[in-house]
Parts: structure tokens; sequence; C-alpha cells
């Protein structure tokens, strides 16, 4: 009984769990549900709701696509930098979808549960683009589960209200550059983390040119408390 109730977990034969929370983090009925939405205690993966808000939801918007494009690529390097701070991010995905529960969410998934822990608790006492930002762990561990098939062959007949997630490509080239900045970033880290503790052996806590540039990166730019 035990072995078939979790092999129906999450799925839409589990008449208690909600299958859209358990694969999407997000579910339309919200806390309305007529079936559990259970929070995660321990997650890699963190939802941060209605982040980004795509200038081309606007009736009067007036960008072309390739402005709109930019808008969207500078808003994942920033919000991508920011996450960095925190720990290694594995993956950052953000919603094209239009409804409610999911339009502008970003999710991203953390190599180490305790950075996305550290993440959360952080991002909810912050504000981005001047609006507060809500944080939470997801139960998402799949991104291929969660996002629409149909979308990928570009078949979707709901459009932006699907409530499979339907995700917003950033530029490829943008992508490789962050990933690539953050690996150098975490070698350096690790780097200067060694150096810092041989340092302190030899001649106490004197700091280190690499401690100042580490400083440096964590310096905020566009973010209020
Ligand atoms: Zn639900
Ligand atoms: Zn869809």
């Amino acid at each position: 009984m035990a072995e078939y109730l979790a092999s129906i977990y999450g799925t839409e034969k589990d008449k208690v769990n909600c299958s859209f929370y358990f694969k999407i983090g997000a579910c339309r009925h919200g806390d309305r549900c007529s079936r559990k939405h259970v929070k995660p205690t321990f997650s890699q993966t963190i939802l941060c709701s209605n982040i980004y808000q795509n200038p081309a939801h606007d009736t009067n918007c007036t960008m072309t696509e390739d402005e709109i494009q930019s808008h969207f690529d500078d808003f994942y390097e920033d919000f991508f930098t920011e996450l960095c701070k925190y720990g290694e991010v594995e993956e950052m995905h953000v919603c094209d979808n239009v409804g409610d529960h999911l339009i502008g969410n970003v999710y991203a998934r953390f190599r180490y549960e305790e950075d996305a822990q550290r993440a959360v608790d952080n991002l909810n006492q912050r504000f981005y683009a001047g609006r507060p930002i809500y944080a939470e762990l997801s139960p998402v561990t799949d991104f291929r589960e969660a996002c629409c098939r149909q979308n990928e062959n570009a078949e979707c007949t709901r459009g932006g209200f699907c409530n499979f997630m339907h995700l917003k490509e950033v530029s490829r080239r943008l992508k490789k550059e962050l990933f690539a900045a953050q690996r150098v970033y975490l070698r350096e880290q690790r780097r200067s983390k060694r150096d810092r503790s041989e340092e302190k052996n030899r001649r106490g806590s004197r700091r280190s040119r690499r401690d100042d540039r580490r400083d440096s990166y964590n310096d905020d730019y566009r973010y209020e408390h």
C-alpha cells in the first residue's frame, strides 16, 4: 500500500496531493485547491513568483522583438547574478505564461539545498524593480516534467494561459557566458578560500586582493532594501 501511494504521489491518480503543485510548483487554484500543496522542507529549487514583468504584455507596448529580447536578457543576467551570491546555480528558468499563478515566475535550481534556503531567506527581505520579492522552496525537480510538451513543438493551443510552464528563452550566447562566468567565480572563490587559510597560517588575517574582488562582485546594484 505504501509503495502504491508513493508511486502515485503527485500524479493525476493521487486524490490527496495536487499534481500541478507537485510538478510545476504553482497551481491555478492556489490556496483554495481541493488537493494538498505540500511545501517542501528542503529543496534545491526555489521559486520567485511574478518577478519578470514582460513589456510585451502591456497592450500599448511599442517595442520591437529585438528590444523585448534584450529587455529579457538584461533581466536574466541581473537576476542570475543576484542568485549566484547565494551559491552555485545549476539552472534558472523564467515563465512566459500569463495566468496569475505563473506570470513572470522565476525558478532556480541550486547545487546545494542549504544555498537554496539561504537564497529564499534573503530574497524575501528584498525588492526587485520596486516590488517585494516572494521567494519559496519549490517541489519542482525536473523541468522537463513541468514544461508543456506541445509548446516545445509550437502546438499548444492554450497559449499563455496554459497551466504547464512555457519558458521564455534567454539568448544562447548570454546563457553560455553567464554560466562560464559563474564557473570562473566559483573557482576563484575556492582558490581565495584556500589562499586565505594559507595566508592566515603564515601571517595572520591580512586581506588579499582576491577578497576585495570578491566583495566588489557581491556589491549590490539595482536592488533596494
Ligand atoms: Zn492545486
Ligand atoms: Zn502549453
